[in-house]
């Protein structure tokens, strides 16, 4: 599945203002819990956006997802929720 954020702009996460000047865009990988017994896979564009606050040490930040993921994470949340259960389930054993 391919995905964007739709948010006008994000809120750095230092200084706290927001911005919707984007600097650039990447893609994350995002596994997620199967789909009719296939893999499933979010290819998430994410924006980078700059922080024009004269006072903010930080020049840049990405927009957040963290409804859907950690910030560098590779699983959803909802995916290492479930795998979580599954090493608790078999204590530690490959699941
Ligand atoms: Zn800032």
């Amino acid at each position: 599945m391919v995905a964007k954020g739709r948010a006008a702009g994000g809120l750095c996460p230092d200084c706290g203002r927001f911005s919707d000047r984007v600097h650039d865009r990447y893609q994350r990988r995002l596994k997620d819990l199967p789909l009719a017994e296939q893999g499933f896979v979010i290819r998430l564009t994410v924006r980078r956006f700059i922080c024009g606050a004269a006072d903010c040490q930080r020049r840049t930040f990405a927009e957040p997802f963290s409804g859907l993921a950690a910030p560098h994470a590779r699983f959803t949340k909802r995916l290492n929720r479930a795998l979580e259960r599954v090493g608790l389930a078999l204590a530690g054993r490959a699941g």
